[in-house]
């Protein structure tokens, strides 16, 4: 009897905690085109490795993708949203 309502407390618990402790990487969307600039993943072809946070991208960085907007025309996103977002998208509910 006790066993069951331990279980579904820890699950819903897991999910949460840790979206909060690893939320320092941002992502950045560019307004004209759906280009995404993650921190987490850098971007290469710019020259920006991996875990490069967006203070250290240079304020006249164009949109790599369409070069129309630069930095500060980009939108912060929220780091769980996009996540969500993405995934369910890609998946295409497949797998349940
Ligand atoms: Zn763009």
């Amino acid at each position: 009897m006790a066993l069951s309502s331990a279980t579904a407390l820890s699950g819903a618990f897991s999910q949460h905690t840790s979206m909060k402790e690893s939320g320092v990487m941002a992502r950045y969307q560019c307004p004209d085109c759906s280009y995404v600039y993650d921190e987490e993943k850098g971007e290469a072809h710019e020259g920006f490795p991996p875990n490069t946070s967006w203070a250290q991208i240079p304020e006249d960085w164009a949109c790599p993708d369409c070069a129309v907007r630069d930095k500060p025309d980009f939108i912060p996103l929220d780091p769980g949203e996009v996540g969500e977002k993405a995934a369910a998208s890609s998946t295409g509910g497949a797998e349940r």
